[in-house]
């Protein structure tokens, strides 16, 4: 921490360390040059202090902050972030540096003129005793601590419990999450703490560190096998208190779990479904607590439909947080009609509207956010004489144009190959390149905002480990103003100098074959939304769509999820699908599609068989082809069962999975429980 220079050392500080008397020698040292290296040897010994910055009344102070901005608008910088960052009136120096300021000068004079003061202070070993004595000790907000106050008495207790924080994007869910994991381990428990993306645990991770120190672990496939040895090994020794990861971290070997914390809770990365074992970590997680006699704490601004549904009935506590902290608001939506937009003959994919905005956005030195759910250059490539569009020879998918690698590829199998000179059904020359994905939205802005500097983030640009940290870092530090990616853009990031969402063709959401696609687009609109405005500048959003007069964007534009709930709930209820039933999936896929046809029959007549006169207490819909009819030259049927209660399910899929040993290896048969994806 100190080794910025020991130039940056006030007497203040060496008194801390050394006392009065070694003032004097201390001194001595720093000419000399050796108390550098002295401070880092300890450094290395793990006495670990960090510089605080304290905010003085003179912070208050309108005019002196004016003067400030004027005369020296770096410090006055500093000091706006560290009023951000600041827990009770401390900020930590690391915390600044992670935002980019390197300079500690700056401080000196924010010193010297009565800003602030500087403060080395022990780095926090344990949690608990920090918040007794309440240093750091975040002021709650009154629905932060009504939430805590339900699930603190559940922690010290040892008992399960299962909560929902339901809470708008920015309402400081994680502030409660923190205070409640500071409960459990300073009862000498672990703590899970689970997000649905890996690109998530750096930042979160980073501020846990402020709160926990060291006994923060992190466990995702990014980290090397070394790493990966030594976090199991600090967990497994339990001087891992509190641990990041993905869904796949449950499996670590934790002794005492007193709290398990799943960040996200809509998001359907939770659930594996390729290849085997098909899980959904929010069952296993809650098994898991169970077994524990710990709590269980789920969070979102749109929670999953089952969720909420599982909350009305009583199965879970529902702890509701209705405002952003600090009383900032969420920013309100525009919507772009495209067709209009078409019909005037105004730029696509990046509508007139949503250019200007971003034009705006750069001027102000603030940052954007674009959501493209798709990737690649062009999405398919379409015969203007035949009107059909180039598939993967293996998968009845239409095949995406990469101008990257200026190769097509399929999306389900990753086959590539060159462009065809010809349409390879009625060999026409007239080939049509149509619809959008990342790479040309980029390429799009980057003709017409020569001034951007454009990001992207796909499972194309991700590829490499660490990418999406260096990404990410990028555009946190300001490298960049503009983010475009796929929805992982939309996925629980905290961006203070995010200002402008934009949402470029939620209709292709909107448009999938699945009772879910609605629930799908409405989070993805309220979470890319929850990106814009979480710092101190007001933001604003913008969905370009064909269909701006759809009622689902009535909800979305006041934000009210429970109108969203009840009217999805009541069209699922009619329909029969789940949260109100149970389903479940049979897929059978084979080479031969006779055989993939004749054996998903088969299944259908065993599993009727096997529940005898239960039969009918399931509706068996199918056997039909899947929409994706056809992936990596394998014929896709499937049969969808739907119950009021997973007992005859259990039972059916135990009676294919039977049947299915005797097969073979072909064809192949996926039983799924609960499936996230019926495609
Ligand atoms: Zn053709
Ligand atoms: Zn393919």
């Amino acid at each position: 921490m100190l080794r910025a220079g020991t130039e940056g050392l006030e007497d203040s500080h060496i008194k801390k360390i050394f006392g009065d008397q070694g003032i004097q020698q201390a001194h001595q040292w720093q000419q000399t040059g050796r108390l550098e290296a002295f401070l880092e040897w300890k450094q290395k010994n793990r006495v670990q202090q960090s510089l605080f910055i304290r905010l003085t009344s003179q912070c208050q102070d309108p005019e002196a902050l004016q003067k400030l901005k004027k005369r020296a608008p770096r410090q006055a910088a500093l000091l706006e972030a560290a009023s951000k960052l600041q827990s009770g009136l401390l900020c930590s120096w690391s915390l600044l540096q992670q935002e980019g300021f390197q300079d500690r000068s700056l401080l000196r004079s924010l010193e010297e003129k009565g800003f602030v003061t500087l403060e080395l202070m022990d780095r926090l070993r344990n949690p608990l005793a920090n918040r007794i004595d309440g240093g750091l000790c975040l002021s709650l907000e009154p629905a932060q601590k009504a939430a805590l106050d339900k699930i603190l008495p559940q922690i010290r207790k040892g008992l399960f419990g299962e909560h929902l924080l339901f809470g708008v994007t920015g309402s400081g869910k994680t502030e409660v999450y923190f205070q409640a994991a500071a409960e459990a381990i300073g009862l000498g428990k672990q703590v899970l703490y689970l997000v649905p993306e890996i690109s998530l645990v750096p930042q979160l991770a980073a501020k846990a560190a402020d709160w926990f120190g060291d006994e923060v672990a992190v466990l995702h496939s990014n980290l090397t096998d070394g790493q990966r040895f030594d976090e199991w090994r600090r967990i497994d020794q339990g001087s891992a208190k509190i641990v990041f990861g993905p869904r796949s971290a449950l499996f670590a070997p934790f002794h005492d779990l007193g709290m398990i914390i799943l960040d996200e809770e809509h998001e359907n990365t939770y659930k594996q479904s390729e290849p085997e074992p098909r899980y959904d970590a929010r069952d296993a997680a809650r098994i898991l607590a169970r077994a524990y006699g710990a709590v269980l704490v789920r969070g979102s601004a749109t929670p999953d439909l089952g969720t909420f549904f599982r909350g009305k009935t009583g199965k879970l506590t529902i702890s509701h947080l209705p405002s952003r902290i600090q009383g900032r608001s969420m920013p309100p939506i525009r919507w772009i009609d495209m067709n209009r937009e078409m019909r005037e003959g105004r730029p696509y994919p990046v509508s007139q509207p949503l250019l200007e905005a971003l034009k705006e956005t750069i001027a102000k030195g603030e940052q954007a956010i674009l959501l493209m759910n798709r990737r690649g250059f062009h999405t398919y490539i379409l015969c203007r004489d035949c009107g059909r569009s180039i598939e993967c020879p293996r998968c009845s998918i239409a095949m995406t144009f990469h101008r990257s690698s200026g190769q097509m590829k399929c999306h389900y199998c990753d086959y590539e190959t060159r462009l065809p000179g010809r349409c390879p059904h009625c060999g026409s020359s007239a080939l049509q390149y149509m619809g959008t994905g990342t790479e040309r939205v980029v390429d799009f802005i980057a003709q017409r905002l020569p001034e951007a500097k454009i990001l992207r983030m796909d499972m194309d640009s991700t590829r490499s480990i660490g990418s999406h940290t260096e990404i990410l870092r990028d555009f946190q530090s300001g490298k960049a103003n503009i983010l475009v990616g796929t929805q992982m853009v939309a996925k629980g990031f905290d961006f203070a100098k995010v200002t402008l969402a934009g949402i470029l063709h939620i209709d292709g959401v909107l448009n999938l074959p699945d009772y879910q696609s609605s629930e799908r687009a409405f989070q993805l609109m309220v979470q890319t939304a929850g990106r814009s405005g979480r710092g101190d500048w007001p933001g604003q959003v913008m969905v370009q769509s064909f269909f701006p007069q759809n009622p689902l964007f009535r909800a979305v534009e006041s934000y009210d999820y429970e109108g969203f709930y009840e009217h999805e709930m009541a069209l699922r209820r009619a329909l029969g699908y789940p949260p109100a039933t149970r389903l479940a999936r049979i897929l059978v896929s084979a080479y031969d599609e006779e055989a993939a046809a004749q054996r998903i029959e088969t299944i259908l007549q065993h599993c009727r068989k096997a529940l005898g006169p239960n039969a009918d207490s399931v509706t068996w819909l199918g056997p039909c082809k899947a929409p994706l009819e056809r992936i990596k030259n394998r014929w896709r049927y499937h049969l969808i069962l739907v119950s009021g209660s997973l007992a005859p399910l259990r039972r059916s899929l135990e009676a294919a999975r039977l049947l299915a040993a005797t097969f073979g290896d072909e064809p192949r048969v996926i039983l799924d429980m609960e499936p996230r994806s019926l495609l």
